[in-house]
């Protein structure tokens, strides 16, 4: 079946909070964001200072000192492209919006992303200029994480980075098709192979992927039907890429479901040496990983 003829545009099951659990009110957004911006300046999330008004939470300076995105190899991983490297204000700005609480800065950073999907759109074939679609796919976090940041931090970026490429006439929606079990370790201090076993054991589809996602009827051994409308591009999207255990673990299990990605795009890039990258900031929760 066709799947955008089947479900709602936002399949995802809104997580709901746990009792007692505090949880910050949402940022404004679009218009009322811009005005609330213009009266009362956020500080940037790389920096920490004022930028202009209207800046928001990325200045221009941090905005300089980042990018432009490129392409980076991650074997067994596919086309992937980062918006910058993990240090200086980008690093601050992920762990910032990750594991401080700046969930407000999800549409700064939805701008950051936004040119390293132009930068892995494949090349346009004869006679067509764009994708009909682009699905992007959250890499998922472990739900006591989620719940520890007031939600998928990586979904709310997807989210916000829709508009982001509507803007640039890509028709992109979020479709959260993948979740970890909750039994899943913090892959934290786990090396590659162990991290690539702990992703493997708790990685599934979400109940919520749309119908036709896992159909495995009418192919042959081996073989998954497509689940995916023809003409629509499959981003895989995460924040920070270090060993690229999760992005293999998720593009394996995505196209034995009949969902092959077209790439994956990322925040930061962390697979440079340690020795390259700024002073370690931890997490504020041995708990908020992944
Ligand atoms: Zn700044």
């Amino acid at each position: 079946m066709h799947p955008d003829r089947t479900q709602p545009d936002r399949p995802a099951r809104v997580p709901r909070p746990r009792p007692g659990t505090a949880r910050r009110p949402a940022a404004p957004s679009g218009p009322v964001a811009a005005l609330v911006d213009l009266l009362l300046p956020r500080t940037c999330g790389g920096c920490a200072g004022a930028g202009p008004p209207g800046s928001g939470g990325w200045c221009p300076a941090c905005a300089a000192e980042t990018g432009p995105p490129y392409p980076l190899r991650v074997p067994g991983a596919g086309r992937v492209a980062v918006a910058g490297r993990y240090r200086g204000p980008l690093r601050r700005a992920v762990l910032a919006y990750k594991e401080r609480g700046r969930r407000d800065l999800a549409p700064d950073l939805a701008a950051v992303l936004a040119p390293a999907v132009a930068a892995v759109l494949p090349a346009p074939a004869a006679g067509r200029t764009d994708p009909d679609a682009v699905w992007l796919v959250p890499a998922p976090s472990r739900p006591a994480a989620a719940r520890l940041r007031g939600g998928d931090h990586v979904l709310r970026l997807c989210r916000r980075l829709e508009p982001r490429l509507a803007a640039t006439g890509l028709a992109a929606r979020t479709v959260p098709l993948l979740e970890l079990d909750r039994r899943t370790r913090d892959s934290v201090g786990l090396d590659g192979p162990a991290r690539a076993r702990n992703l493997a054991a708790g990685l599934r589809t979400s109940p919520a992927a749309p119908a036709g996602v896992g159909d495995r009827t009418a192919t042959g051994p081996g073989r998954t039907r497509s689940a995916v409308p023809g003409g629509t591009v499959v981003l895989l999207v995460d924040d920070v890429v270090t060993s690229g255990a999760t992005l293999r673990a998720c593009r394996v299990l995505l196209r034995r479901v009949g969902v092959p990605v077209t790439a994956a795009v990322l925040l930061a890039d962390a697979t440079a040496p340690a020795a390259e990258r700024s002073t370690a900031v931890p997490p504020a929760h041995p708990a908020a990983r992944r």
